[in-house]
């Protein structure tokens, strides 16, 4: 079925909001508003005889959006994050106490403000001396009671907008609607299951759409104005190809969009087919297709789509929301548990790429400009206990099946030295445990730094194999902040200075004789597969999702064919023209 005109007409009365569309995929479901801007409320005076009424007003409301509360809490279904639960139980716990409402009725009997004005004037006062507590956890609260007034100042509104009826929604059909997640609080929801994300802020390669990707939910990012714009309850369309979200579409507009999410999934079925097939091209060159992964679990969808090994695992995730960090032996049976999961596949396991925006969360925010800072290899190094505990878990789980370090943002030779500096430490450190590990050990960097990439030949020829990590270096060379919206346009993949710098690395692999893979997240867009093969790529990593798209491209391209047109492209520092390569 494809709409009718009429249809299209009830379509343009929906409201349509879009952003970039980061992970494939259609979602249908109910829109969970996290921290919703603060309402606009009435603000008048009441007359003296009606004040007792306003703080009846008052008193029910704050009753009322407790034993909402309450209920949620109490409903909340066992797949729920379990931060919500919490998260729920302070928020009852505050307006049960008395003080808060003995104050905001002070304000209405002293000031003859009416509850809503009141309750706002208190909570803001209550919420600026919270945020300005020495304790963090204390000065956290402050969000907290903010959300907590919102609430009743919608009981008192009498607002039918509000956080679905978890018994009657199926949990996986709730769609998160934020003004950014960060890494740690995507951490914390995909505990949950959730049928979309949405965010005002980030870019495609923002770690909130990389992580999204990882949970394989569609999602839409830098959309603006999304949560102030969509409340909780709101039935939502979301096309995360499109980038497009519909608020409270039309029947037929659903119907439409079942239909689309039906052909969708039979075409991912259709995929399916693929997996056990060969990467390899018209012109008989192999390919090797490998995952990303952020968690050891991931590493089973990784063999479900037939990657041929993990490319990358972004161990920083382990780091990642929680208060101490990972001991060793809680690493090493991480790496462990993901290396036996593989078999006999190889898994690339790249080294704390802390910094920028992914940070423990104990550490004060950041140096002045994250990205440019103590990220990634400096970090580690800046930090030895923390790195060589890495190291050491590392070359432990190693003796499990083949591990390979994957040294994150490494500019100079000397970084690559200290690394091999720290590996041997931890064998000496093993040995004197008599602790068994494997010596061996491969080793790797992330080509993502422009400096590396233009000097990459001493880089080539000391370590074991490369891996581009597109993500940051086109950031580095076109000065485009990854996860900052306002630029969002100008972050260029095709720019021909990315593409050299691709190609360059590509060809000084190919010459030292070592393996060069791309694994930020252009090698997982079929839309430039070809391209890639036509500078000469032989490994691609991603996230197992894509993997299936770039095969069934890798499978109908003519890699000698493309080379030769992307190389005279490429001489003249010309942009290249996808469709020119496509058929
Ligand atoms: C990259 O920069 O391309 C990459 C793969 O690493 P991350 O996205 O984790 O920075
Ligand atoms: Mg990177």
């Amino acid at each position: 079925m494809t709409l009718e005109s009429s249809d299209v007409q009830m379509l343009s009365s929906t409201l349509c909001l879009s952003g970039q569309g980061v992970v494939k995929g259609y979602a249908i479901g109910t829109a969970v508003v996290m921290s919703a801007a603060s309402l606009e409320v009435a603000h008048y005076r009441v007359a003296p005889e009606e004040l007792p009424a306003e703080h009846h007003r008052l008193i029910d409301a704050v009753a009322t959006a407790r034993k909402d509360l309450q209920s949620m809490a109490a409903s909340l279904p066992d797949d729920a994050p379990r931060e919500l639960a919490a998260l729920l139980n302070v928020h009852v716990m505050l307006l049960d106490d008395p003080v808060l409402i003995q104050q905001v009725c002070q304000v209405v009997t002293e000031r003859q403000y009416n509850a809503e004005w009141a309750l706002t004037t208190q909570g803001q006062l209550l919420a600026e001396q919270f945020a300005m507590m020495e304790d963090e956890y204390l000065r956290e609260r402050a969000a907290d009671i903010r959300q907590v007034i919102e609430r009743v100042l919608r009981v008192l509104s009498g607002s039918t907008a509000w956080l679905p009826n978890l018994d009657a929604v199926a949990s996986d059909s709730l769609i998160v609607v934020a003004r950014d997640i960060s890494p740690a609080d995507m951490m914390r929801l995909r505990g949950g299951k959730f049928a979309a994300f949405l965010t005002d802020l980030g870019g495609p390669t923002s770690h909130t759409a990389i992580v999204a990707r990882s949970m394989n939910v569609p999602a839409v990012v830098g959309m603006g104005r999304v949560r102030a714009l969509v409340r909780d309850g709101d039935l939502l369309i979301v096309d995360g190809l499109e980038g497009v979200v519909l608020v409270n579409p039309s029947e037929p507009v659903l119907a439409e969009y079942r239909q689309r999410q039906a052909a969708y999934r039979r075409e991912r079925d259709a995929l399916a087919m693929l997996r056990d097939a060969p990467a390899v091209t018209l012109d008989g060159i192999r390919i090797c297709l490998e995952a990303n992964i952020e968690l050891p679990e991931e590493a089973v969808a990784a063999l479900a789509a037939g990657a041929e090994g993990i490319g990358l695992f972004r161990s920083e995730f382990l780091f990642m929301g929680r208060s101490d960090l990972p001991s060793e032996d809680e690493q090493y049976e991480a790496y462990a548990s993901v290396v036996r999961t593989m078999g006999d596949k190889p898994v690339t396991i790249r080294t704390l790429d802390l910094g920028a925006d992914k940070t423990l969360d104990d550490e004060e925010a950041v140096a002045a400009n994250p990205a440019l800072g103590l990220r990634a290899i400096r970090y580690c190094l800046a930090n030895p206990d923390i790195f060589d505990t890495q190291i050491r878990a590392l070359l432990r789980a190693s003796l499990h099946g083949e591990i390979r370090i994957l040294i994150p943002m490494v500019s100079q030779m000397h970084e690559v030295r200290a690394v091999q500096d720290a590996i041997e430490r931890a064998c000496i450190a093993l040995q004197d445990r008599g602790v068994p590990y494997a010596r061996n050990i491969k080793l790797g960097a992330m080509v993502e730094i422009p400096a590396m990439a233009i000097a990459i030949e001493p880089f080539a020829e000391m370590l074991d194999f490369l891996s581009i990590g597109t993500n940051d270096l086109i950031q580095y060379v076109l000065a485009i902040d990854r996860g900052d919206k306002d630029v969002a346009d100008l972050y260029d993949p095709m720019h021909p200075a990315v593409l050299r710098l691709i190609a360059h690395t590509i060809n000084v692999g190919e010459r030292a004789g070592k393996p060069v893979s791309v694994c930020g997240e252009m090698a997982g867009d079929a839309r430039v597969t070809r391209m890639l093969l036509g500078l000469g790529l032989t490994g691609f990593s991603m996230h197992p999702q894509q993997l299936l798209d770039v095969k069934k491209q890798i499978r109908q391209a003519h890699s000698n064919a493309l080379r030769v047109k992307v190389a005279s492209a490429l001489n003249r520092a010309e942009r290249i023209d996808l469709a020119a390569l496509s058929g």
